[in-house]
C-alpha cells in the first residue's frame, strides 16, 4: 500500500526524521486557516499517489494565508496523470540551499534491503541512474544488522555529501530504517532531502508504501487506508476474508488455489482473444480447503459484479473433494436466489480431482439452466469467453 506524502512525513515524524509543521485539508478555506496558523510562507502541495506533482502544477508557493487560498483553489482538480486532486497539504516553506536523494528499499531478488543516495536530488532519480549512474550510490542493508551508524556514515561518504550535511544525513538514513522496520515499510524514499539556507537537513518529501501482509500486526495502518481510491467491490470481498483482486474484464473467475487461478486467468485471457477479446474480470481464489459458505460469498462478490458478463468456476477437488465443492455451489446459488441476488449469469464449471465423478453428478442433477459442465479447462476456457462475448451484444 503506497501512502499519500502527508502520511509518509507523520510516520517520519513519529520515528524522528525531520520535516516541516503541516496539515492535510480539502478546500481553500482550511487551506488559509492552515497558513495563518503556520505563519509565514508556505507550500500548498497536492496530495496523489504519482510523483512529478511539481512539474504538473500541483507544489505552490503562497507567501500569506490569501495567496494559500488562492494556491489551493488552484490545484484542487487537477488531473495529475490521472489522478484529480481532492487533498492538500499546506506547509511551511523551506529555503532551500541544495537538494539530495536517499532511500531504503526491499530487494527482493537479493535477499536483503538495498540503499541509495545521491547529491543529485529534486529531480527524477531514474534519470540520474540513467545518465549518471556513478552519481547514485547503491549499497546493500543486510536485513538483521540494518543500517547501523557506521553504515549510513559509509553511504553519505561515498555519495559525495558535503562535510557539513553528512552527520545529519547518516542520522536521516538510520531514521528511514527505523520507519522500515517499525512499520513494515517496503520502501521509503525521500526526494528531495534538503539543505535549508540556515543549515537544517529535512525531508521535503516522502514516499512509503507499507507491506500490505503486515498489517494486521499494525492497528494503525487500518486508518491509513485510502477507502475513495479502493474498489468497493474489492473492500467488500475484503470483509469476507476472500482473497480478491479486481481486474478490467468481463469474464468472473472463481477457483481454489492461487496457482490454479493464475492459470486460469491466463487461459480465459488466451481463449478470449477469439472471441472479442474477453479477459478475466478478477483474481479470486477460494482457498484448498473451500466450504460451501466460502463458494456462495464467492459467488456472490462475482456475480454482482456489474462487469461480469459469465463466469468461471474452475475447481480441483483435493481436500476438499469435488462433490463438496458441488454442493457448495448447488447451496451457493439456493441462498443467492432466496436473498433475490442475481443469478442471471452463466456459470461455466470444470470440476476434476477427488470425486470429480460425484461432484459432476450433483450438478446435473441440480439441472440449474445457467451452469455448464465443461470436461477440460481450455475447453470451458472458451466457452465461458464465448459466453461472456454473445452477452455484450456485440
Ligand atoms: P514531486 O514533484 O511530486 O516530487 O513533489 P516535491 O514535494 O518533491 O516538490 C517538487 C519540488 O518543489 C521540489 O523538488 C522543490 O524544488 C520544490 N519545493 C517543494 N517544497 C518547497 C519549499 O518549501 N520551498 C521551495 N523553495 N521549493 C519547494
Ligand atoms: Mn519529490
Amino acid at each position: 500500500m503506497d501512502l499519500y506524502e502527508y502520511q509518509a512525513k507523520h510516520l517520519f515524524d513519529v520515528h524522528g526524521v525531520p520535516v516541516t509543521p503541516g496539515e492535510v485539508c480539502t478546500s481553500p478555506e482550511v487551506a488559509h486557516e492552515i497558513a495563518r496558523k503556520i505563519g509565514g510562507p508556505v507550500v500548498v502541495k497536492a496530495q496523489v499517489k504519482t510523483g512529478g506533482r511539481g512539474k504538473a502544477g500541483g507544489v505552490k508557493l503562497a507567501a500569506d494565508p490569501d495567496e494559500a487560498a488562492a494556491r489551493a483553489q488552484d490545484i484542487l482538480g487537477l488531473d495529475i496523470k490521472g489522478h484529480v486532486v481532492s487533498k492538500l497539504l499546506v506547509t511551511q516553506a523551506t529555503d532551500i540551499a541544495d537538494e539530495y536523494y536517499v532511500s531504503i528499499l526491499l530487494d527482493r531478488t537479493n535477499r536483503a534491503f538495498l540503499a541509495m543516495a545521491s547529491v543529485e536530488g529534486g529531480v527524477e532519480i531514474e534519470q540520474v541512474a540513467e545518465e549518471r549512474p556513478e552519481a547514485l550510490v547503491r549499497r546493500r542493508v543486510d536485513a538483521l544488522e540494518g543500517m547501523t551508524p557506521a553504515l549510513a556514515r559509509e553511504i553519505v561518504d561515498e555519495a559525495l555529501f558535503p562535510e557539513a550535511v553528512r552527520a545529519a544525513t547518516a542520522d536521516i538514513l538510520v531514521g528511514l530504517w527505523r520507519v522500515m522496520v517499525s512499520e513494515d515499510a517496503t520502501l521509503v524514499e525521500v526526494n528531495p532531502l534538503v539543505l535549508t539556507t540556515d543549515g537544517q537537513v529535512l525531508a521535503l518529501d516522502g514516499k512509503v508504501t507499507l507491506d500490505g501482509n503486515a498489517h494486521y500486526r499494525h492497528e494503525h495502518h487500518a486508518d491509513l487506508l485510502d477507502r475513495d481510491a479502493v474498489d468497493p467491490i474489492e473492500l467488500r470481498a475484503q470483509s469476507m476474508d476472500l482473497n480478491y483482486v479486481k481486474l478490467q474484464g468481463e469474464v468472473g473467475i472463481i477457483g481454489n488455489g492461487a496457482g490454479l487461478v493464475m492459470s486460469t486467468l491466463d487461459v480465459v485471457a488466451y481463449a478470449g482473444e477469439e472471441f472479442d477479446g474477453v479477459r478475466p474480470a478478477n483474481f479470486l481464489d477460494i482457498g484448498g480447503g473451500a466450504s460451501a459458505e466460502v463458494m456462495s460469498n464467492g459467488l456472490d462478490i462475482v456475480l454482482n459484479d456489474p462487469d461480469v458478463r459469465a463466469v468461471f468456476v474452475n475447481v480441483f477437488g483435493g481436500i476438499t473433494s469435488c462433490d463438496a465443492v458441488a454442493n457448495g455451489i448447488v447451496g451457493a446459488i439456493e441462498a443467492l436466489s432466496g436473498r433475490g441476488g442475481d443469478v442471471s449469469k452463466p456459470i461455466v464449471c470444470r470440476i476434476d480431482g477427488n470425486n470429480a465423478e460425484l461432484g459432476r453428478a450433483i450438478l446435473n442433477d441440480f439441472g440449474h439452466e445457467l451452469i455448464e459442465l465443461v470436461d477440460t479447462m481450455d475447453e470451458a476456457a472458451r466457452r465461458v469467453a464465448q459466453l461472456a462475448a454473445s452477452r455484450t451484444g456485440k
